[in-house]
């Protein structure tokens, strides 16, 4: 695990204040929160705490009615106000996500899939972008389905192709909203697998998960959120070994 030393670096992600409303429904009350380089946070919570827009708020997916946040140290969203185009998708590609549902192109091959946004939108050549998707299906153990179809795919298979395309992008983030939740239990293992190779190569990552297994031995951070809001952060041994907070204590009796 990694030992942070905020300030040391800055970081990649800074939120404050961050305020989201449907209608009358408050979601999100006024979250203060850092990401720092190298650093994977998880995010555990109850269902409807407001895991997903928060993480959606932290690519410009949602917009959020009130607070900041800062990407790269370049302002995504200041005092409610997204970044106006065409910044707003350059700051972006800063950020893969992965989403529960796969989302790949059905009718593009596994290997379309993962070059069609570089090819559109970083100066790179066609052949360096497909020696690089080759590169990134290899990391993901898919080299010999290059030229297959999603429907041909597993959901485990499908959710991997998904992270490549991401990688893709040379993101310098990656955000991931419930990626095994799809799947049949035995595919669960070989997605948070590729999840743990990239930890351990560096990459910044937030997920948000219901794998707690995944939570205690990937995580530097375990941050809990309940009714819109942080309620409690710290360490894996810290939050699963002497949470704090009832409703925490509550949420992981309910899962564990
Ligand atoms: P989680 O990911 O923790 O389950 P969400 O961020 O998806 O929580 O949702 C938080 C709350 O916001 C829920 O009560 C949900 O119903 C509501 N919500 C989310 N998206 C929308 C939307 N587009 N319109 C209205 N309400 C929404
Ligand atoms: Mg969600």
């Amino acid at each position: 695990m990694t030992e942070y030393q905020p300030g040391q670096n800055p970081p990649v992600i800074t939120i404050r204040n961050l305020g989201k409303s449907f209608g009358a429904h408050t979601v999100l009350k006024g979250i203060d929160f850092d990401v720092f380089p190298g650093q994977v946070v998880v995010i555990i919570g109850p269902s409807g705490s407001g895991k997903s827009t928060f993480l959606r708020c932290c690519n410009g997916l949602e917009h959020p009615e009130q607070g900041d946040v800062t990407l790269c140290g370049r302002p995504l969203i200041s005092g409610g106000k997204m970044l106006a185009e065409p910044a707003l998708n350059a700051l972006r590609k800063e950020v893969g996500m992965v989403f529960q549902s796969f989302n790949l192109f059905p009718h593009l091959s596994v290997l379309e899939n993962i070059c069609v946004a570089p090819v559109m939108l970083r100066k790179m050549s066609k052949t360096a972008v497909r020696e690089q998707a080759m590169q990134l299906l290899e990391k993901v153990g898919l080299s010999t389905k290059a030229q297959a179809m999603p429907g041909s795919l597993s959901g485990g298979q499908k959710q991997r192709v998904a992270i490549a395309r991401a990688l893709a992008m040379s993101p310098t983030v990656m955000l991931f909203d419930e990626p095994t939740s799809a799947l049949d239990p035995e595919l669960v293992g070989e997605v948070l697998q590729v999840m743990k190779l990239l930890a351990q190569e560096g990459m910044t990552m937030i997920v948000v998960t219901h794998e707690m297994g995944f939570a205690r031995e990937v995580a530097d951070l375990v941050v809990v959120m309940d009714g819109g809001g942080i309620i409690e952060s710290g360490t894996p041994d810290h939050i699963f070994g002497s949470p704090e907070n009832e409703r925490t204590q509550r949420f992981l009796q309910s899962v564990l």
